[in-house]
């Protein structure tokens, strides 16, 4: 099984032996990487392996032993799994595994504490450890073309991503805690089976945020209102399929419009849409927004963060990251809101709003100053 003869990389090994620290192995056909390299000190300051298309299936478990390693670049392999050791290469900044055959990224992968780029792309990754999170350096990851159904919460700490790429996984939703991406500029989320879009996108942190690519999405009919002014691709093969009824004990409404109807999933969050004609929100809701409003009396956070320590963790999660943000006013909003539809440019766009107040007004600015199409709500009494 081990690769005996590496005369084929005979002069590359050389160079690196003689303190080249970037070791070329593209296209050589090892089954194995050289045992020298870990056993022989003279190596000890690579900072780069590229070892693009091999026949690779594993990786050494003491590759950290290599600890000036700054990239790995090891796409199209047949790599199965990541040894834990790498974990150990404090000074890895970029780890490319496109094109390989893993199921999951090691449970310590946060240890990579300088890691700024991770690739891994076209495997078969069903989960992301929640370590991930602690990447605060991560500014690109690809993950396009594997099994993600979910996402861990704790990607949202990664606050210097920049570069998101999900296509192709089977994600029916995002985490809501996405608005705290705030340097992220770019995301992509073609090819998956999404049904809504946090609404906090964009106008809750996310400023960033240049290009959504949702195209690909059969059951997405809505997009946030938030994102009306960013550029979300064509939005190409969504609307194909029915949304309504996939998750169960979710608000649903089915607008007409025109000669057809829109079909629209609310966040699930959601528990309630207060009807136009009704200006009182639920006693829950009420009770959210009393308590979100205490957040401005605190001058230290962590007095805000001890006050909810008595709430259940379902409400304490809500008052931390809202459904959404009142479309006029701002003010956050998280069991019942008004909601609005918007059509532009043959899209739709969903918002919410505190009061019946509110929605007039956000209504004569989007139809007034906008010339954009109001759907609904289709009676607005006037204040
Ligand atoms: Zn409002």
């Amino acid at each position: 099984m081990e690769q005996a003869d590496f005369s084929n990389i005979k002069d590359e090994l050389e160079n690196a032996k003689k303190g080249d620290t970037i070791l070329h192995l593209n296209y050589k056909g090892l089954k194995n990487l050289p045992p020298c390299l870990l056993y022989d000190i003279c190596y000890r300051n690579l900072k780069t392996i590229y070892a693009k298309r091999n026949l690779l299936t594993c990786l050494p478990d003491n590759l950290n032993q290599l600890s000036s390693l700054v990239e790995i670049y090891m796409p199209s392999n047949n790599i199965k799994a990541i040894p834990d050791g790498i974990c150990n290469l404090t000074k890895l900044e970029s780890l490319n595994l496109c094109d390989n055959e893993l199921t999951q990224l090691p449970a310590d992968i946060g240890r990579l504490g300088n890691l700024q780029k991770l690739q891994v792309s076209v495997n078969k990754l069903a989960s992301l450890p929640s370590s991930i999170g602690q990447l605060r350096y991560l500014k690109t990851l690809e993950l396009m073309r594997n099994d993600l159904s979910t996402l861990p919460i704790s990607l949202c700490r990664c606050e210097s991503l920049m570069t998101l790429n999900l296509d192709y996984n089977r994600l029916t939703s995002l985490p809501r805690h996405f608005w705290r991406l705030t340097s992220l500029t770019e995301l992509s989320v073609c090819g998956n089976n999404l049904i809504t879009l946090p609404q906090t996108f964009a106008n809750k942190g996310l400023g960033s945020l240049r290009f959504l690519l949702v195209d690909k999405n059969p059951a997405l009919h809505v997009l946030p209102i938030s994102l009306i002014h960013i550029d979300t691709g064509n939005f190409q093969s969504c609307r194909q399929r029915n949304p309504l009824g996939v998750l169960p004990g979710v608000v649903e409404l089915v607008v007409p419009y025109k000669e057809t109807s829109v079909p629209i999933v609310m966040p699930p969050e959601i528990r309630d849409i207060t009807a136009p004609w009704n200006s009182i929100p639920s006693l829950q809701e009420l009770g959210l927004r009393t308590t979100g409003a205490l957040r401005s009396r605190f001058s230290d956070p962590k007095e805000f963060l001890a006050l909810l320590d008595s709430l259940p963790c379902t409400l304490k999660s809500l008052l931390l990251d809202p459904t959404a943000l009142c479309q006029f006013c701002l003010q956050e909003v998280y069991v019942s809101a008004l909601p609005l539809l918007v059509f532009n440019k043959s899209v739709f766009y969903l918002g919410f709003c505190c009061s019946v107040k509110c929605a007039v007004q956000i209504c004569l600015t989007y139809s007034t100053n906008f010339g954009m199409d109001i759907v609904y709500p289709l009676y607005m009494p006037v204040i």
